[in-house]
């Protein structure tokens, strides 16, 4: 199927065109540089953003792609989870192509979007396999027999995800925003077992009832408390080893659990996906447990990795080719939708 995919959950505005597993267009326009002096996404103003950028997007991207909107199968979005006043953006010029064109619309999840986005690099999804997802707002293991319809999550972060401690180090290390490349960069002239970091959700107590679940509020506060010691008695902060040793604690928990779940759930294949799974680090750790385990990594290259429109036409182009049903043109935003909600 050919499809159209929009995506304005958060600060990325985000169309692209697919042609089964081809991507033949993705463009996308971040509102970053406008929150960068609040430290973090302003929603009012990622909305106004977004309302700004989408119908250029939109031109650009059938440029680009050289195809006729009136040839499309479906118009797929984001329907949630996401920022409210961002993804009704989004939806609403979804719902505006879909009723211009009479075309059915797709409202999808755009967790799974990050999940699915990896069939354009590497086609067809196995039949059962595990799943990491990392990104801003969400930090889960699941374990997914059809991507259109059956997810599990089988854990969850109980309090930050991944790519929100990141930030929060960036910041209190007055390093800047988004703080996960910043970081990612910054570790690479770091040591990495210069200082010692708690591994959340490890101990032996919370294995038993947290076997696949996360922690990174308690490291986040260890590295604040750490940093903060060292400037009261007036000393240099090696930003380097900090972020590096950070980056270990964070990665060293995330892939040590996925290959439990692996081994747990009898998973052949782990798939690693959100805007976190575009880290070095975590790339090369993961590679480096699952092949030690026999288990096969997919993960889609780093650009694929944060927010944008390739991601729900992926989606959406698998949900058509499986044949599953339209959604209603009454759809409403949903920013808390679970990850076990594909198509809204
Ligand atoms: P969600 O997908 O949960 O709704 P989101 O869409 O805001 O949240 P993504 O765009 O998927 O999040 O990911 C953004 C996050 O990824 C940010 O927290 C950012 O710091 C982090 N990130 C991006 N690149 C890297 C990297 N190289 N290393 C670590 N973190 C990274
Ligand atoms: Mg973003
Ligand atoms: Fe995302």
């Amino acid at each position: 199927p050919l499809v159209i995919g929009i995506e304005s959950s958060c600060d990325e505005t985000g169309v692209a065109i697919v042609r089964g597993t081809e991507l033949l267009a993705n463009e996308v326009a971040s509102s970053v540089e406008q929150h960068v002096r609040f430290g973090g996404v302003v929603p009012e103003v990622a909305s106004r953003a977004h309302l700004q950028a989408i119908v250029p997007a939109l031109r650009r991207a059938t440029e680009a792609a050289g195809v006729d909107l009136a040839d499309v199968d479906g118009i797929c979005v984001t329907a949630g989870p996401g920022l409210m006043g961002a993804l009704v953006v989004g939806l609403s010029a979804a719902k505006a192509l879909a009723i211009a064109l009479d075309k059915p619309l797709y409202g999808l999840n755009h967790l799974v979007g990050h999940v699915a986005v990896d069939l354009l690099d590497h086609g067809p999804l196995p039949e059962r396999f595990g799943a990491l997802l990392v990104s801003g707002g969400h930090t889960s293991l699941l374990v997914v027999d059809d991507i259109t319809g059956a997810i599990t999550e089988v854990g969850s972060t109980i309090d930050d995800a991944a790519g929100e401690a990141y930030d929060k180090v960036a910041r209190l290390l007055g390093m800047g925003y988004p703080g996960g490349p910043l970081i990612d960069r910054a570790a690479a002239d770091g040591d990495p077992t210069a200082i010692a970091f708690p591994r959340g959700l490890t101990s032996r107590k919370d294995l038993a009832r947290h076997r696949f679940d996360f922690s990174f509020s308690g490291l986040k506060t260890a590295v604040s408390r750490w940093v903060e010691t060292r400037e009261l008695a007036g000393e240099e902060i090696p930003v380097a080893d900090v972020c590096a040793s950070f980056q270990e604690a964070v990665c060293d928990v995330l892939t040590a659990k996925a290959m439990d779940m692996c081994d747990h759930y009898g998973l052949d294949t782990i798939l690693l996906g959100g805007g976190v799974a575009a880290n070095s680090r975590l790339r090369g750790l993961l590679q480096e447990r699952a092949d030690a385990a026999g288990v096969t990594v997919r993960r889609p290259r780093p650009g694929l990795c944060t927010d944008n429109g390739a991601m729900m036409a992926a989606l959406g182009a698998e949900v058509i080719r499986r044949g599953r049903p339209a959604s209603s043109l009454g759809i409403g935003a949903n920013s808390g939708l679970p990850v076990s909600t594909v198509v809204v």
